[in-house]
């Protein structure tokens, strides 16, 4: 495989941002675009691995507003990328067992009732008629935004790479990035080990990796890699076609549709940052254990496949979107665990940075690398 002498922009990783940021910058009519990704296949990081949800249910207005450009993005994928993603507006339900959650989730609904976005409050009772099949005699209310549901990663990837590599962009696998050159503070080049690329642009869309690739800049990124797992079931035909989104959010646990059967997951709160991306048995067990005190059924249910991903964790839970110290260097990453539903809107969002100096679409500049060392932190409750 040849690698090309130089780029305009070089953009690292190939998960939703990296294809995102590359669809964008092409069709805004940038040349010479080069997206590198070191495995074999696009999209085998925390993008594929991803449970796919999108939702519209955050707590700040700024995740909120991503939400609000970014979901209507997909839903209109089709028509624009020519690809089907499988969006599914099944809804998502969170559901508050403790007092102090109530009041968060309060908090929360008339923040995105004010945004525009209808979630609706549910009560103990509706929480429980809703879910007929499940266990929540502890609810103490619920949320359900009808327009949240759930998206195929990989097509999404997909759709982005080749609709970008149909305008020119040069999207290569098998390559990883082992440097960066920089010289009086200007990017210069992306080395690897089948030689370098000169350019003056590098965007570091590489996720849970993206702390790396910037150190090779000798920039310190605060984004750190946590583990986080999931299993799926073999066929419940008892569960509803329309079973919604389920986040019993006290546990972080969370089950969903996954074709005939269910996907489930719960982040282990004792988790410490880590590459390892191999299941952990153990925490599995009390994953299973927990799923099946709210959902009977799964005694009879089978194990039909189970895997481990990284989320890409900041201090606020909020991304960073944006320049760094070194000329030329910018990034797309830290979207802490719910990245996959804004990587549409956010590789636009960079495209407008880099071609039109400012973000349009949606105003992201409080979410710069620069707020870390500001004390500007944002933070976000809903977080699973
Ligand atoms: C278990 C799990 C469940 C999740 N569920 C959801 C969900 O329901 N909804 C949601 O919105 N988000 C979810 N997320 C979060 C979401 O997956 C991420 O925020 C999002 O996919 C990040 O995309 P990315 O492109 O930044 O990273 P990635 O998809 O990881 O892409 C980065 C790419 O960079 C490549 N790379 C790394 N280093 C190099 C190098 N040196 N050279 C070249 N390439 C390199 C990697 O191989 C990788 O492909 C979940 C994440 C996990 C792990």
């Amino acid at each position: 495989m040849e690698l090309p002498k130089t780029a305009d922009v070089v953009i690292i990783g190939g998960g939703v941002m990296g294809a995102s940021a590359a669809y964008h910058l092409a069709q805004r009519g940038m040349k010479n675009i080069s997206l590198l990704e070191k495995e074999q296949f696009f999209g085998q990081g925390a993008t594929g691995r991803c449970a796919g949800g999108v939702r519209y249910q955050f707590s700040t207005p700024i995740n909120v507003r991503l939400s609000q450009a970014s979901l209507p993005m997909l839903e209109r994928f089709k028509e624009e990328i020519g690809q089907d993603i499988n969006y599914r507006q099944c809804g998502y339900i969170l559901i508050a067992t403790t007092e102090k959650d109530v009041q968060a989730f309060k908090h929360n609904v008339e923040l995105q009732n004010s945004l525009g976005v209808g979630t609706k409050w549910l009560s103990a009772e509706e929480v429980r008629a809703r879910l007929p099949l499940m266990c929540f005699d502890d609810a103490h209310a619920g949320t359900f935004h009808e327009k949240d549901g759930l998206v195929d990663p990989n097509s999404v990837v997909m759709g982005y790479i080749s609709a970008a590599q149909r305008m020119g962009v040069n999207a290569l696998t098998g390559i990883e990035v082992t440097g960066l050159a920089v010289e009086s503070g200007k990017i210069q080049a992306v080395i690897t080990p089948l030689g370098s690329i000169q350019t003056r642009i590098v965007i570091n869309a590489a996720g849970p990796w993206s702390g790396q690739i910037a150190e090779m800049a000798g920039v310190s990124l605060p984004v750190v890699p946590i583990r986080r797992q999931m299993f799926t079931t073999s066929p419940l035909p008892e569960l509803p076609v329309d079973f919604p989104f389920v986040i019993d959010f006290a546990q972080s646990l969370y089950f969903h549709r996954e074709g005939e059967g269910l996907l489930i997951g719960m982040s282990n709160p004792n988790e410490r940052p880590g590459y390892d991306q191999r299941v952990d048995e153990a925490f599995e067990l009390v994953n299973l254990e927990a799923a099946s005190a709210r959902l009977p059924m799964l005694e009879k249910a089978g194990l039909a496949s189970h895997w481990a991903g990284l989320y890409e964790v900041t201090p606020d839970a909020h991304p960073i979107y944006g320049i760094t110290p070194v000329d030329g260097f910018y990034v797309v990453t830290g979207f802490s665990g719910h990245g996959f539903m804004h990587g549409p809107v956010s590789g636009k969002l960079l495209a407008e940075l880099i071609l039109d100096g400012s973000f349009r679409t949606v105003d992201v500049s409080a979410l710069d690398l620069a707020r870390f060392g500001e004390g500007r932190l944002i933070q976000e409750y809903n977080v699973v």
